[in-house]
Order: C-alpha cells, then sequence, then structure tokens
C-alpha cells in the first residue's frame, strides 16, 4: 500500500529532506510538508515541483501542541513522522506519535528551551511508550549523531573484535563569505559551541572549559585544521552500545573570524538564553542574534569548500592492534547544485531520509526507542553511497595517527 509522509520542519534541514524523499518517493509514497510558516514549506514544494516533478502537500502546524500535531498526523494519516524542525519539538511530536501510533524519527535529542542539557533521558524514558503503542522511534538520524553512529557500528561489524578509543572528527571548511553566521539553527548552533566541553575516558565524564583542548587533524581533501573538543550528543549512546570502549571525544573545526565573533558576543552576553528586561519587555539574547544572523537555509548558494566527517578508531582484531578512519566528504556548491541547500543541512538531510527509507521498508525495524547504532549498519552504509553521501575507509597502522602540528 502506498505510504504516507510528514516531514515537519521547513528550514534548511527540513529543505533536503523534502527534496531527497521526493527523489525516493517510491518509498515515501504521499509527501506532506508542515512546519510553523507554511509559506516556508509552500516555498519548497515549488521548487521540489520543479526540480523533480514530485508534488508534496504542505500543511501549518505548531508542533509545541500536541493537538494540533495529533490533528495533522490523523488527517494525513502518516505511516511516518520526520521531525526536523528543532530539538525543543522533539518531546510533543514523539508524545504525538505516540496517541496515533505512527513511526517517528528526528536527528537531534531534545532540548529545553531555558536549559541546554544535551541529553537523551527524557527520549530514552518514552521507550516503554513507544512499545506500548507498538511503534518505533529512530533518534539522531542526521550526521553527527546519525552516520558517526553507524560508521562506528560498521567499524564495530566489520573491523574490530573491540574498539578502544574513538575521535569523531568534523570538519566544515566551507567558506559563505559573512563574518559571522552559523550553518544550522543559530540557537541550537551556538548553545552547542559554547557549552563546556566533555570525554568519556574509563567510565566517566571528564569536563573542560570550552574550546579548552585543541588538536591539529589532518582531513583527507581538506587538509590540516584546527579542531576544538566539544561535547556531542552521540557520544551518550555510544558509550553504552560499543563494545569495550576506553574513551570516545568529538571534535569539530572552527576559523578564527568565528571564534572571535563568538567569545565577543558570549562577553556581552549575547549567547544568553535566559530572559532579560528591555524597555520594558522580556527577550532572550539568543534568540535576538538569531533573529540577526542570516537564515542558515539562505546560505545554500553562496557557501563554497568542502566538509568532511568521520570517525577514527582504534581497537584490535584477532589480537592485533589496528587503526582505522571512516570518512565522508561533501561538497557544498555540488549539494546546492542538486537541492538548493549547503552541505551542513545536505550531510543531515540525507540521513534522515535514509533512516525514514529503512523504516519505511522494514529494514530497520523495533518497537521502542532507538539509537541508530542498534542496526545492522550494512544497509544504511550502502543507502549513503547511492544517495549522495559517498565514504571511504582508510586502514592505517596501529600507531598511525591523523593528528598533526601546524606551525
Ligand atoms: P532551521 O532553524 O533552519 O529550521 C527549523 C524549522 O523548524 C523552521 O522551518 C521552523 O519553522 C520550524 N519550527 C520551529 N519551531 C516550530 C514549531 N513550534 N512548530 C513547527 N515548526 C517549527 O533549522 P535546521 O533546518 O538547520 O535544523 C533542523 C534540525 O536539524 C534541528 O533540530 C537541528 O538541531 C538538527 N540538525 C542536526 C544535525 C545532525 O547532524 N544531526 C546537524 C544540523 C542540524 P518556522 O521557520 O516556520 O518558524
Amino acid at each position: 500500500m502506498k505510504k504516507m509522509t510528514l516531514i515537519i520542519g521547513a528550514g534548511g534541514v527540513g529543505n533536503v529532506v523534502a527534496f531527497k524523499c521526493a527523489m525516493n518517493s517510491n518509498t515515501f509514497g504521499d509527501i506532506t510538508l508542515a512546519s510553523r510558516t507554511v509559506s516556508k514549506c509552500d516555498t519548497i514544494a515549488k521548487n521540489v515541483l520543479e526540480k523533480t516533478g514530485v508534488t508534496l502537500a504542505t500543511a501549518s502546524v505548531d508542533a509545541d501542541s500536541i493537538t494540533e500535531l495529533v490533528e495533522l498526523i490523523t488527517q494525513v494519516k502518516a505511516d511516518i513522522v520526520i521531525n526536523v524542525a528543532l530539538p525543543y519539538q522533539d518531546l510533543t511530536i514523539m508524545d504525538a506519535c505516540i496517541q496515533c501510533g505512527v513511526d517517528y524519527l528526528d536527528t537531534a535529542n531534545y532540548e529545553h528551551p531555558d536549559t541546554a542539557k544535551f541529553e537523551y533521558k527524557e527520549q530514552w524514558a518514552r521507550d516503554a511508550e513507544f512499545q506500548k503503542a507498538n511503534i518505533m522511534g529512530l533518534l539522531g538520524s542526521g550526521f553527527d549523531p546519525g552516520v558517526t553512529n553507524v560508521f562506528c557500528a560498521y567499524a564495530q561489524k566489520h573491523y574490530f573484535d573491540e574498539i578502544h578509543t574513538i575521535d569523531i572528527l568534523d570538519c566544515n571548511a566551507g567558506d559563505h563569505g559573512y563574518p559571522f553566521a552559523t550553518n544550522f539553527n543559530p540557537e541550537i548552533n551556538l548553545r552547542e559551541v559554547s557549552a563546556k566541553g566533555r570525554y568519556w575516558e574509563n567510565g566517566k565524564w571528564i569536563e573542560t572549559e570550552p574550546m579548552a583542548i585543541k588538536q591539529v587533524w589532518d582531513y583527507p581533501e581538506v587538509g590540516a585544521k584546527e579542531s576544538y573538543l566539544l561535547y556531542h550528543e552521540e557520544m551518550e549512546s555510544l558509550v553504552k552500545h560499543i563494545k569495550g570502549l576506553k574513551r570516545i571525544r568529538f571534535f569539530m573545526t572552527f576559523g578564527q573570524s568565528y571564534l572571535t565573533h563568538m567569545k565577543c558576543l558570549e562577553n556581552v552576553g549575547m549567547l544568553g538564553i535566559k530572559e532579560v528586561e528591555h524597555k520594558g519587555m522580556k527577550i532572550v539574547p539568543m534568540e535576538f542574534l538569531a533573529t540577526l544572523l542570516p537564515d542558515p537555509a539562505s546560505l545554500g548558494e553562496r557557501t563554497k569548500g568542502k566538509t568532511n566527517i568521520g570517525i577514527f578508531a582504534k581497537g584490535i582484531k584477532d589480537g592485533i592492534e589496528k587503526t582505522i578512519y571512516i570518512y565522508q566528504v561533501s561538497d557544498h556548491e555540488k549539494c546546492y547544485q542538486e537541492v538548493m541547500s549547503q552541505g551542513v543541512s545536505y550531510t543531515t538531510g540525507v540521513p534522515a531520509m535514509i533512516g525514514a527509507k529503512l523504516m519505511l521498508e522494514g529494514k530497520w525495524q523495533g518497537k521502542g526507542v532507538f539509537n541508530m547504532e542498534e542496526f545492522d549498519p550494512d544497509p544504511f552504509m550502502e543507502e549513503l553511497m547511492v544517495q549522495g553521501l559517498p565514504w571511504k575507509v582508510m586502514e592505517l597502522g596501529a600507531d598511525e595517527s591523523r593528528e598533526v602540528t601546524m606551525r
């Protein structure tokens, strides 16, 4: 029977998911794109129709309201809800899916608007309700989290008996020409980057000051880049699911202009997420800043350069120490040519579509709430190859590293 797909969120990532679902319409069937601002959905639907010949239905929904969501999911008769709105909406959308008995997928863990926690606790807590409703929830099906989790599962399945250390390496060498802009939602991006760093070693989380640890990694097809240790949400589930793990860290590259602007904004209080009084009105500094910054969805046309995201893993196979590096390189301009979005939205939206495709096709099945590394990585890795995110594996000697010293 023809499937019904509901996509919620019409930002940079929603645009890519809409395009890619339309390009795989045999699986996704009738597609509805809904967001708070329906005109954004209409613009995307017009572009998708022009480029692919597929017609999307559009709708307006406030995804903070479970009532509105239930009404829409019921009306659309959705088989799956792909949530690419903001992390603030994860729980309401999950609860609406439970009420309607419909499968759920997202790309980022739930966040409360007033406190940045970056944890899966509240979503994992819905596991029993998902099981009871006989539905599946797939959490974090973007690139990181998402593909990075699948890379770890693939390394575990095919290359190691035990993985001892993992470094997740996220490099965006794209240039949009603005002195300061964020490649995805500014609030979420700046919260993540300005938070304290954290990594996991020997069973414990170790906290660092923001950006306190810097290493230079040599990224294939991009070159050597200064990379900073951040906390990133996929580490929370990976420490539960990867056998024998002793340490996991996450590094992301930042240019000097980005860091200088961010420090300055932080110093003057513009990254605050608590309300302040301004001329008798209450405003949240970070929300106001997001209003001033370029819309990430508008960066596509002007961004040049490449992204390279991957995992660098060390461990043992048949008693011998080994090291592998699995990575994916995307070109911002090629992404734009294909779906009118820059590489960061593209590398998030394609895996969201692939996760949903595997669910609809019954290749990834389960009742309850799951993280990506809990499933067989092979079908996902095969889809990446054909859906626009081809990857490579580099096998290195036990002591080889991609870490370099930059003068
Ligand atoms: P944008 O800010 O570009 O878009 C967010 C969209 O969500 C907008 O269309 C907005 O609608 C909509 N939205 C916000 N609030 C509501 C609401 N209450 N009801 C309905 N719709 C709402 O964000 P991105 O596209 O850049 O990011 C989307 C998601 O992808 C985020 O959760 C982000 O954290 C995640 N992400 C994940 C990555 C990964 O690798 N895992 C990487 C990058 C992003 P409107 O404009 O109409 O208000």
